[in-house]
């Protein structure tokens, strides 16, 4: 078995080999090559912790597995480490051993960031100058970084609920050139690529902050409850996901089909538009919105790739297991 500690993911993998890998999967999905299996998180009732498995198989790639891990609330404060902890341990699929364990605490990040910029090369329009954040938080680096790859962004506009982190995005927009502006909500309507990464339970951005032509990626809702959006730009949009069962039941699309805005129907997956079986964005004033809600075959996708580095790069673990 090999093992690919936390510490080495770093100098391993790059942003476009996540990209990569995540592209290719989505699009494996939506072939019917691949499929996830149903997600399990719980509230263990030990230190606050949520706990929980999300794996997959992909046939394609042969890589099984699962992503084990969860969110330790205390453990910045307590313990110094940080709160989200996840593991990948990755299977063969030809006979059931254990294959690989990886640590999967920055591929979480890089595979997040990776299926929005997917969204972005996919849907967002060709001429799209000024990107827009809601969001400052951890992952919010990780999304603008990757996004700015994607497209020749000429301006970063940026709100947050805590106003104060907004320099985590500056420093990130500064470091690629670009201007920074701190805008309210209503100056959103100047982004052409709007990203969403928070961990809101209700709606900030609304459908009137938006403007016709925009690229919107809803990156933070990923459980019953949490909202980043108003489920009317769901219904003025053409909406677009990794997953259509997670995207209306724990995704953002869990409101507006809630509500009777839209229908599962309604909502597509992004690797039918990776596999050119969707038209994706069919004119420039039309708004797409991608519903990322984060799917294991993603981890597995990205631990697979890190394995295979490792492995060439002398770097790799190995031990009789
Ligand atoms: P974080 O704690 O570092 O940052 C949280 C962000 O949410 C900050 O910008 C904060 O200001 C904002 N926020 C907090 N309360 C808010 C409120 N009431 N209204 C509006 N904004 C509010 O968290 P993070 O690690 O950056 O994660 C952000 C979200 O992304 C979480 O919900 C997390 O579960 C989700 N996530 C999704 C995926 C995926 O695959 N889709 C992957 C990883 C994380």
């Amino acid at each position: 078995m090999i093992i690919v500690p936390e510490r080495e993911i770093a100098d391993l993998m790059t942003r476009e080999a996540a990209f990569d890998a995540v592209e290719k999967i989505f699009g494996a999905m939506a072939a019917g090559d691949a499929y996830n299996f149903p997600v399990v998180r719980e509230a263990i009732g030990h230190e606050d912790a949520l706990y929980g498995f999300k794996g997959g198989f992909d046939r394609a790639g042969l890589t099984l597995g699962l992503k084990a891990g969860g969110y330790w609330p205390n453990n910045l404060e307590t313990k110094g480490i940080i709160n989200h902890q996840s593991t990948v341990f990755l299977f063969d699929p030809d006979t059931g051993k254990a294959k690989a364990m990886v640590g999967g605490n920055l591929l979480t990040a890089l595979r997040t960031a990776a299926a929005s910029s997917v969204s972005i090369k996919h849907l967002a329009r060709e001429d799209a100058k000024v990107i827009g954040m809601v969001g400052a938080g951890h992952q919010a680096t990780f999304q603008l970084r990757q996004a700015l790859e994607q497209r020749p962004f000429e301006k970063v506009i940026g709100w947050n609920y805590h106003p104060d982190m907004l320099p985590n995005i500056e420093k990130v927009a500064t470091e690629a050139g670009l201007p920074f502006e701190a805008v309210e909500l209503s100056g959103m309507t100047e982004a052409d690529v709007i990203i969403s990464i928070t961990s809101s339970f209700n709606a900030s951005l609304m459908a009137d902050h938006v403007s016709p032509g925009t690229h919107v990626a809803c990156m933070g809702t990923d459980t019953i409850g949490k909202q980043e959006v108003e489920p009317a730009l769901l219904q003025k949009a053409t909406v677009f996901t990794d997953e259509v069962a997670q995207s209306i039941s724990i995704g953002e699309a869990q409101h507006a089909v809630g509500q009777g805005l839209i229908s599962e129907g309604d909502v597509h997956q992004i690797g039918a538009v990776i596999n050119g079986t969707h038209p994706g964005r069919e004119s420039a004033d039309q708004i797409t919105l991608f519903d990322g809600t984060g799917v294991g075959l993603q981890d597995l996708a990205v631990a697979a790739s890190v394995v295979d580095m490792a492995v060439a790069q002398g770097k790799a673990i190995e031990v009789d297991f």
